[in-house]
């Protein structure tokens, strides 16, 4: 299948694809470039924005995304790093608010609402994990302070109500990277029996919803359900997102099953790894992501994409592309 970022809705019809069924050529192992998707979609986004700010309408405004740090965890700083250069690229304007570690949860929502007022920003993100107890108890209170319209991460309860209800705006960017991933394979996702390993608020659960969206059969697992192996064996499309290295044995993998690995484990040596034995797995996998350059490439791409959408939604210029 021919890739079209530009136009998204293509995907959602099933008369697009071929016939329904996980087709197997026989092919084993091939890579699913993570890096190579979220450039073409970067440089879609890119050319969407120079287009909206040459519109008189938006008054040449560059799209503004502010990130908020409270404390200093060195991996968090990695990832905003990553997100400010992709954001340099493609013409967004990003800022990045640094709080101390001490910081209350009452200063963290009152810098909240003082971006909700804003006009220059368009999406708002605090990067989690939160660095204290006190401020994870209140992590809900703090998500659901961001106006909905500014929630670039789609972590808000009305932007995960949403897409339940399937009628998706901002929505979170890990899972719509993901399927960013499996659209590029080709593999008609209606009816493919597709497996979740894990079940958070920020990646499984929403991951499930955007598979059944794109009329998949979805089974979600997590740290409860019992012989992960039998349920993992019986997947078409496995995605695996459970922060345990190694989790998945490659010998569970079903011969010619898409194997899409959201996990990043940092091991002692200081290598990065998924949460799939990556090396057994590719031997029977038909497609498979490696980590890193699978996953996390494509989650800053639609962060990108959620910022010009809630910038077009403030500049009153329709959907992003
Ligand atoms: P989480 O800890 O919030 O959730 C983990 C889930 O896995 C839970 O639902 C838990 O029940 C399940 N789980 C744990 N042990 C299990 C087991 N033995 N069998 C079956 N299920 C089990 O983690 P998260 O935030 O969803 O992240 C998961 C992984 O994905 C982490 O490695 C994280 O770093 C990575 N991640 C990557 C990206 C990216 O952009 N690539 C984005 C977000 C998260």
């Amino acid at each position: 299948m021919q890739l079209n970022y530009q136009d998204i809705k293509r995907y959602y019809s099933p008369s697009n694809y071929g016939p329904r069924g996980l087709p197997d050529d026989g092919v084993r192992g091939r890579l699913i470039d993570g890096k190579a998707i979220s450039a073409e979609v970067r440089s879609i986004i890119k050319a969407d924005i120079e287009q909206r700010r040459a519109d008189p309408t938006t008054g040449g405004r560059a799209p503004g995304l502010v990130v908020v740090l409270v404390g200093s965890d060195p991996a968090s700083k990695v990832y905003i790093k990553q997100k400010q250069k992709a954001c340099q690229e493609v013409g967004i304007k990003s800022t990045l608010i640094e709080m101390p570690e001490a910081t209350s949860p009452a200063e963290l929502l009152a810098t909240i609402k003082g971006l909700n007022e804003d006009e220059a920003c368009d999406g708002i993100l605090v990067q989690l994990p939160l660095p204290t107890q006190q401020l994870q108890e209140e992590q809900l209170a703090i998500l659901e302070t961001i106006r909905t319209d500014n929630d670039v991460d789609g972590f808000h309860p009305f932007n995960l109500g949403r897409l339940v209800t399937r009628e998706p705006n901002l929505r979170p960017c890990t899972p719509f990277g993901v399927m960013h991933l499996l659209w590029s394979t080709g593999v008609n996702p209606y009816g493919l029996r597709c497996v979740v390993v894990g079940a958070s608020n920020h990646v499984g659960r929403p991951m499930m919803l955007e598979l059944l969206l794109n009329g998949a059969s979805v089974q979600i697992v997590h740290r409860f359900t019992q012989d992960l192996e039998a349920v993992v064996r019986d997947a078409e499309c496995l995605i695996v997102a459970c922060g345990k290295p190694g989790l998945v044995k490659g010998d569970w993998v079903r011969p010619g099953a898409i194997v899409i690995d959201v996990g990043i484990n940092r091991l002692e040596s200081g290598k990065l790894v998924g949460d799939v034995d990556f090396e057994t797995a590719r031997q029977r996998a038909s497609w498979i992501t490696p980590v890193p350059g699978g996953v996390g490439p494509v989650t800053v791409a639609m962060l990108l994409r959620n910022t010009v959408t809630a910038y077009s939604t403030h500049t009153n210029r329709g959907a992003a592309a």
